[in-house]
């Protein structure tokens, strides 16, 4: 259902991106399934089939994800000195779910952003 502009909030990047909804309404569901963004907003009509982050997502969970496990991994190594085998379990145990659940959000996040700072590209 298409609604003019005075009928949404334009909701935060932040809370776009946690909640997986259309960047311009807060109200459209963002993914049609796991990762594939919709062609248009089910709420406000917004065309999102302009809106591609690309790789962008899984490169940041990647670094920041990355960064945050090696560090973990240091400290615990330092620390307690677990045998390597302990390493080689625990850290796919924590990484591979944290990456899963936060690769969603994180797209969401940057498709939100690019919708603040390039909203004309977007056929606005
Ligand atoms: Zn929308």
């Amino acid at each position: 259902m298409t609604q003019t502009a005075e009928n949404w909030t334009t909701p935060s990047v932040l809370e776009a991106a946690l909640r997986c909804r259309c960047p311009r309404c807060g109200q459209g569901r963002l993914y049609c399934n796991i990762l594939e963004v919709r062609a248009r907003c089910e709420h406000c009509d917004l065309d999102l089939a302009g809106s591609d982050s690309g790789d962008g997502a899984t490169a940041l969970v990647i670094l920041v994800l990355g960064a945050i496990i090696v560090a973990l991994a240091f400290w615990t190594e330092f620390r307690f000195a677990p045998p390597l085998w302990l390493h080689a379990i625990i850290w796919p145990l924590v990484t591979i779910p944290l990456a899963v659940v936060l690769i969603r959000p994180t797209k969401a996040a940057l498709i939100a952003i690019q919708y603040r700072h390039r909203a004309t590209e977007m056929g606005l």
